[in-house]
């Protein structure tokens, strides 16, 4: 097995709403904020190159949109997801896999382009097989007042539609293995409906992704919880048992948002979980 790091692209997202109840005198210390209150945020993708399997994990926000959509978000840089997949000898007709931690557009927006004459919309890797939950694709095809503007319709039903479309069983247990793909899954329902974290054994090592479980390092203690959540105390819930595990077990946490720090670790300290150290990807995994 392989992995690589995929990056599709930064944005900017209102500090205030990445950050809940936690006040800016502090969370700016992590996130420093422009002019606008505005912060820097990744869209870091994984690739799993698993024998004959190319499974990508998160698609980035895509193109599709318009332009006036485009201009609340401040994308800048210039990484892509096409060119980070060249960069490793891959196409995107190469991934025979799209695993979507959950359906909001910054995760799953790169999965569906316009067609050719701009008349409609076709899955953007051709070849792949799209994994969500048939939970969380509830959830998201009827959308809450509070996420309706995450989940975009025109990311979601074509996947539907182009028949690529497969359901991971709900766990057994935490961190179990899906029947169809090698590695464990964790289901957690505070940020949204059943967003699944994958939980990979990789050169000895865990490797977890933790799309919006933890967005950036600065997410790390409890009550630092994204106003985006739609059910903030479960998630703080779910935060503490799963980072009092990744202090206890030396996890990789990989970070999808976080655009200063690939990778860190946590360790357990008196106020609680802690940022232990943080990684490029090469440095632990080369
Ligand atoms: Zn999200």
């Amino acid at each position: 097995m392989k992995i690589y790091p995929i990056e599709t692209g930064n944005f900017k997202l209102d500090g205030g709403a990445m950050f809940g109840v936690v006040p800016k005198s502090i969370w700016q210390k992590t996130n420093p904020a422009d002019s606008n209150n505005l912060i820097e945020m990744s869209m870091r993708c994984m690739l799993i190159e698993d024998g004959n399997r190319l499974i990508l994990i998160d698609t980035g926000l895509g193109n599709k949109q318009s332009e006036k959509f485009f201009s609340y978000y401040y994308l800048y840089g210039d990484f892509s997801l096409d060119k980070s997949l060249a960069s490793y000898g891959f196409h995107r007709d190469d991934i025979t896999d799209v695993f979507l931690t959950h359906l909001h557009f910054d995760h799953c927006g790169g999965s569906i382009q316009f067609n050719k004459d701009k008349t409609g919309y076709e899955p953007a890797f051709k070849n792949a097989t799209f994994w969500s939950n048939e939970n969380h694709w509830d959830w998201a095809i009827h959308p809450n007042s509070r996420e309706k503007a995450s989940f975009l319709k025109e990311n979601i039903n074509p996947i539907q539609e182009s028949g690529q479309l497969r359901f991971i069983d709900l766990p057994k247990g935490d961190f179990s293995k899906a029947s169809e793909l090698d590695f464990g899954i964790l289901f957690v329902d505070g940020h949204t409906e059943k967003q699944m974290i994958p939980h990979i054994t990789y050169k000895g090592k865990t490797l977890v992704y933790m799309a919006d479980l933890l967005p950036t390092t600065g997410h790390i203690p409890l009550p630092y919880v994204m106003g985006y959540d739609t059910r903030p105390l479960i998630t703080m819930d779910e935060k503490q048992k799963f980072l009092n595990l990744a202090a206890d077990n030396n996890f990789f946490l990989f970070l999808e948002h976080d655009p200063y720090h690939e990778l860190c670790t946590v360790k357990h300290t008196e106020k609680g979980v802690r940022l232990n150290n943080t990684y490029t990807f090469n440095e632990v995994f080369n």
